[in-house]
């Protein structure tokens, strides 16, 4: 049995893996790093790690309660752990793996030294070989499984860095990891900020909320992300909340604040203007969200299969599978489930502080957006809030929360 759950989704796509190589002036240095960096590939990451925990109930359903993953699969006496969590039976805490090699930090230190010093975690891959069960002991090895040759991306010039791990249990194979991030050098960009940072800026929400996003995102079954993304060493801690708003990309959760994480303001580059708000990434997973925005209508995905409602809008349904949907109007009342105030970094295009908040909308579904209309620090949790367009500019319109009359404070 071999299920296998990718989340490269947009966020390898947009930054454009397969970009092409960029000629630089200086090629006898470039051919340098690159040749120093390729030969790590292949060399080991960690040797014989040992899972700290055997596979365990209270971690799965911590997990399952996380995630908000009810699969009956996962409790009860012939429970399996959900095959997503698999890294995390690897995880070496705050303490981290003794022993582990240091092939990794030196890839990256190479990479920093040669000027590649920004990292964006752009996807993970798992596959799985067999289901994981309480009393399983883990032990893994990885590698650097490959060093791409210099592509430039949308943020900036470097390199993808392809770690591949091997988790076992009982000794036997039980699953793949796969975990790519982008080490690279960031585009300068005339009006300040750099790449990275404006792909962290999203369009509504700044890096906030893929932060969110991958909080709520991480979903048990299904979407390998958030795991990923809590990778360790230097690489992905270093990331911080760029690693975070590539899990956007994987796992969407508001088109308004996802896509563009990965595709920054297209106009950033050659004028004195002032820098725009990122541009959000339309495809055919969420062209008829746009479609409704450019009408003044928020929709929201129904499954025909079961009537779940959804959203942010995915191909399927996480509930049934089902592939068939059509979509509800949301009335465009909710209320602030819950918030943060943006103080820092600030992106271009965005003025600190602001309010990002997580809207429950009267449907039930949830959207990453901005509460206006209120100042920053009286958002508060219950808030009621009303759907409304905002015009960004000439050619960008986002729907945002406006606090209801009267219940800002
Ligand atoms: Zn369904």
């Amino acid at each position: 049995m071999s299920e296998r759950a990718a989340s490269s989704g947009e966020g390898a796509a947009a930054l454009g893996e397969g970009g092409h190589e960029d000629k630089h002036d200086d090629e006898h240095e470039y051919e340098d790093v690159y040749a120093r960096a390729k030969a790590y590939e292949g060399r080991a990451a960690a040797v014989e790690g040992v899972g700290k925990d055997l596979v365990n109930e209270p971690m799965i359903r911590h997990w399952c309660e996380a995630m908000g993953d009810t699969n009956p699969a996962y409790v009860g006496a012939d429970a399996i752990a959900p095959p997503t969590m698999l890294q995390a039976w690897t995880m070496g805490g705050l303490s981290g793996h003794g022993g582990r090699s240091k092939v990794h930090d030196e890839l990256l230190g190479l990479l920093d030294a040669a000027g590649y010093t920004s990292v964006v975690a752009t996807d993970c891959e798992q596959e799985y070989l067999r289901p994981l069960r309480p009393g399983d002991k883990i032990t893994f090895d990885s590698l650097i499984e490959s060093v791409s040759e210099r592509k430039t991306t949308k943020l900036g010039t470097g390199y993808f860095v392809t770690t591949r791990m091997e988790v076992r249990a009982g000794g036997e194979p039980a699953g793949t990891h796969r975990f790519r991030i982008l080490k690279y050098m960031p585009a300068v960009r005339r009006g300040g900020g750099t790449g990275g940072a404006a792909a962290s800026g999203a369009v509504a929400a700044g890096s906030t909320a893929g932060v969110a996003d991958s909080a709520e995102a991480a979903a048990g079954t299904g979407k390998a992300g958030a795991a990923g993304f809590q990778a360790e060493g230097s690489a992905a801690a270093a990331a911080g909340s760029k690693a975070a708003a590539a899990t956007v990309a994987v796992a969407p959760v508001a088109p308004v604040a996802s896509k563009a994480s990965v595709a920054p303001a297209a106009g950033a580059d050659a004028t004195a203007a002032p820098p725009r708000r990122p541009r959000p990434v339309v495809n055919r997973d969420n062209a008829g969200f746009w479609e409704g925005v450019s009408r003044h209508r928020l929709l929201i995905q129904r499954c025909d299969g079961c009537k779940t409602l959804r959203f942010p809008w995915l191909p399927g349904c996480n509930a049934c599978g089902c592939l068939e949907w059509d979509t509800v109007e949301a009335g465009g009342e909710g209320t602030v489930y819950s918030y943060v105030v943006m103080h820092h970094p600030p992106f271009p295009a965005f003025d600190p502080p602001y309010a990002v908040g997580l809207i429950e909308l009267a449907e039930g579904v949830r959207m990453i957006s901005n509460v206006v209309g209120v100042p920053h620090d009286r958002v508060r949790i219950g808030m009621p809030v009303r759907l409304e367009f905002e015009r960004v500019d000439e050619e960008l319109e986002l729907p945002v929360f406006r606090a209801v009359e009267g219940s800002g404070g």
